[in-house]
């Protein structure tokens, strides 16, 4: 006798699972194995649904609950109720849900539904008739504004309730979305972080972005046709410069004109910010590095410019290099 009353005094949890044929009114320390159990034995659509731990005494409270719906038993502890003829006891502590299930009264039915989400079920809102005020409270770019009323068609959606978006844009919004960290924005925030990721820099069809593109094909890309007057010969880009464009134009700048392109003052150096700069075709032809350089009267000039200068070809002043000619022969000797 002595034991049976220590057994009836633990605490537990009363819970109410739904099936085929209505409500099971039951009491269980486990809660997650008491829900496997009923799935095996009678079925998968049953489903503890609500769940109330109950110190120190759960029978008493869940003897409670089996004499106020006596009328509407079945079998065993199964009755013909619906989960929200008990769920609304969720907004109530374990002492009164005792005392309630002593003298139930049916005065304060909700109106809502419980969400079927297993063995656990918080306390919803809506159930008890308690709502969380949001309206003024600011979750990511949402503002809330104030309380819209109920989801129209579902009824386990929750709150709804107006906000607005940093962008302007006004929506109805389900709590069980914003509240959790699920929505904070209309979608700009999102739009924006995309658009960000597409153009890093807003520049790409300008000439700075093509002098930076094709020089890494030069250095890095052995695919492209120019490889191997420059990656093929070690010529490298700096490693400030390899993958960020912004670097690139912080260090070198607009191209000043069309007539300009980049340019390596060491022509065996790397691409970098101490060897890069902008130089039109003349300036750069001076540089390249089979260019040759001849002096006349103390005054050098690639050869290209003595034959732009003298009016004689390239090729002339070419051959007479290859037969060995003396510079000043080479620059004034008058041509056949
Ligand atoms: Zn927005």
């Amino acid at each position: 006798m002595t034991t049976r009353t220590k057994k009836k005094r633990k605490p537990a949890y009363v819970y109410l699972a739904t099936g085929p044929d209505g409500c099971k009114i039951g009491l269980t320390a486990d809660l997650n194995g008491r829900s496997i159990e009923h799935r095996h034995n009678d079925g998968r659509d049953v489903a503890i649904v609500w769940s109330l731990w109950v110190e120190p005494d759960a029978h008493a409270v869940e003897l409670g609950l089996l004499k106020r719906f006596a009328s509407k038993r079945v079998r065993g502890e199964w009755h013909a109720l619906d989960a929200v003829d008990v769920v609304w006891l969720t907004t109530l502590d374990a002492a009164g849900a005792a005392e309630v299930a002593a003298s139930w009264k049916p005065t304060r039915k909700p109106t809502g539904t419980t969400p079927r989400t297993g063995c656990k079920v918080r306390p919803v809102v809506y159930a008890g008739g308690k709502k969380i005020d949001e309206s003024g409270k600011r979750y990511g770019r949402w503002l809330i504004l104030d309380y819209a009323g109920t989801h129209p068609t579902n009824p386990n959606a929750g709150a709804m309730w107006n906000a607005r978006c940093d962008c302007g844009t006004l929506r109805v919004i389900c709590r069980t979305n914003f509240a959790y960290g699920g929505s904070t924005s209309c979608g700009c925030l999102q739009r924006e972080k995309c658009s960000a990721r597409r153009t890093t820099h807003g520049r790409t069809k300008s000439p700075e972005y093509s002098a930076w593109r094709s020089m890494r094909c030069r250095c890095h890309n052995p695919d492209y046709f120019g490889y191997k007057n420059y990656g093929a010969r070690g010529i490298v880009v700096c490693e400030r410069w390899r993958d960020s464009f912004e670097n690139f134009l912080a260090d070198m700048g607009e191209r000043p004109s069309p007539d300009h392109s980049l340019d390596r003052n060491d022509n065996s150096g790397p691409y970098s910010p101490e060897n890069c700069v902008w130089a039109t075709a003349r300036e750069q032809i001076n540089n390249r590095r089979n260019t040759r350089f001849l002096t006349l009267d103390g005054v050098t000039k690639p050869l290209t410019e003595w034959a732009r200068d003298l009016n004689i070809s390239r090729q002339t002043i070419a051959s007479r290099i290859r037969y060995g000619w003396p510079v000043e022969r080479i620059l004034t000797a008058t041509v056949q």
